[in-house]
């Protein structure tokens, strides 16, 4: 299969439960699996000289004195304030702290394409094995303390993960589990099943959201009478759908009341030639995006429909960079993380989008990739919610956690300002997943889930990289211990 095409296929996400109380578990003690990676524990700490982001896209609070009480945020004092009797005190000067990160394309698994030759060539099928082990210490290193799924393989693992990350038992960010993904006959990947018609896909929702799955996602050959009754069960029951589309229309979608469409504006394909009703088309929506240049008439037309009918778009740019010939190197940290299969994988694709570079295709493409990005400022500047992932499929070049920082990096290459990109990555997910009275910002009596970076990400956005903690509810966690944890493990588990 066409590599590219592959990327796009790759993508896709689902959405969480919006009913009117949080639904994050209270905080369990770390058990001794979870203690290995807690450099501060639970209690009452001060953290004094402090430049505080929090979250709302105001600007950065300067030399404040930051107090974490157990598993909330107990106050924020402006420079000099006396720090109260018990506290332990932390020396914060020149570090920064930002929400922790909300990451709303963030699954839990690898692609791997067996016998994965230099020329692309690959054999099916396509298998997708968990990264239950890896993945959840990455996020959780790198500063993501709340997730979405957004399309499971494994669901049942999935829920148990969660099950056991809110028991104190595992490490992990708070996870939104989404559901199997709903998809007709064709999925690109074989373990997937099949939806049959309309009956078929609400019986699915029913079952996993009786399983405990906090959202849905669709995928690209699903029929637009089997999204409709999807959406109406899981709604019904309070839960959200978000798609990775193709076979369906942005437009059809939205008239179907989808709450989510993931992967910005690249999967889109109401002007693709030879688009036929419920069938993907052959450009899974690369000529939709190169017909739709923001401030066109249809690009007006269809940010308005979104907008005016409140559906949130998830940015996934990092996995679509990854087809920009020449795109940024991998860090040496995240080769780091990988088995030497999955670099090797990585290093042919990467070599094979290289060899592009100049041609046709490559132009178009990259013509493509600017269009979204100015759809997704335009989609903003209308009111729309943008929310952020990193969606960690296509050439194996997107990693759990880095690529999270990644998306705000590109966010900001998109024309966004630090602080924009920084509310998008945070509250604007939160909210999607109606968790923002408890997370998504840094607000005295909301749950101290909070990143400390060494830099000011307000001026330099790639200061995002150097996390010094991460704390989930209170409990500072190591990054560094969690990253060596992991080396040479993506792609494995
Ligand atoms: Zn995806």
């Amino acid at each position: 299969m066409d590599l590219r095409l592959l990327v796009v296929a790759a993508a896709l996400a689902i959405s969480v439960s919006a009913g009117a109380a949080p639904v994050l578990a209270p905080p369990a003690a770390p058990g001794p699996e979870v203690q290995l990676y807690v450099h501060i524990p639970s209690g009452q700490i001060a953290i004094q000289h402090l430049r505080i982001i929090d979250g709302t896209g105001a600007a950065p609070i300067e030399d404040a004195t930051l107090l974490i009480d157990g598993a909330k945020i107990g106050a924020i004092l402006p420079a000099g304030s006396p720090i109260p009797a018990g506290y332990r005190t932390i020396d914060g000067t020149g570090e920064t702290a930002l929400p922790g990160l909300v990451g709303m394309h963030n699954h839990l698994y690898y692609l791997q394409r067996p016998n994965l030759d230099p020329s692309g060539k690959f054999e099916q099928p396509i298998i997708i094995p968990q990264m239950t082990f890896s993945a959840p210490r990455l996020y959780l290193a790198n500063g993501v303390t709340t997730m979405r799924t957004t399309g499971s393989v494994e669901t049942y693992t999935d829920l148990a993960l969660k099950r056991e990350i809110d028991a104190g038992r595992l490490v992990g960010p708070h996870l939104d589990v989404t559901g199997p993904y709903l998809e007709g006959t064709g999925a690109f990947f074989i373990q997937n099943h099949p939806i049959s018609d309309p009956e078929d896909a609400r019986k699915e929702v029913a079952f996993w959201a009786d399983q405990g799955v906090n959202s849905f996602k669709a995928y690209m050959n699903i029929s637009r009478a089997e999204l409709g009754a999807a959406i109406k069960e899981a709604h019904r029951r309070g839960l959200k759908v978000t798609g990775h589309l193709c076979s369906v229309t942005y437009p059809e979608a939205v008239a179907l009341g989808i709450d989510n469409l993931e992967h910005g504006f690249f999967v889109n394909t109401q002007l693709d030639p030879g688009k036929q009703p419920d069938k993907c088309s052959d450009g899974t929506g690369t000529p939709t995006l190169l017909k739709m240049a923001p401030g066109s008439p249809e690009a007006n037309a269809l940010i308005k429909l979104l907008v005016d009918k409140h559906v949130a778009v998830t940015s996934t740019l990092p996995v679509f960079a990854q087809s920009v010939p020449l795109h940024e190197p991998l860090q040496a940290r995240q080769m780091d993380v990988m088995t030497p299969q999955a670099k090797e994988a990585y290093l042919f694709s990467r070599n094979l989008t290289a060899s592009r570079a100049g041609t046709q295709r490559a132009k178009d493409f990259a013509r493509a990739y600017k269009n979204d990005l100015g759809l997704e400022r335009q989609f903003v500047a209308a009111g729309g919610l943008l929310i952020a992932g990193p969606d960690p499929t296509g050439n194996g070049g997107t990693i759990p956690g880095f690529a999270d920082q990644r998306e705000l990096e590109l966010l900001v290459e998109a024309g966004f300002t630090p602080l924009e990109a920084i509310k998008i990555g945070t509250l604007n997910g939160a909210r999607l997943l109606g968790r923002d009275a408890r997370v998504g910002t840094i607000a005295v009596g909301k749950q101290a889930d909070l990143v400390v970076i060494n830099g000011d990400p307000s001026s330099n956005i790639s200061d995002v990289r150097r996390v010094e903690l991460v704390f989930k509810q209170g409990v500072g966690f190591d990054p560094a211990r969690l990253i060596e944890s992991v080396t040479g493990k993506v792609g494995l588990w």
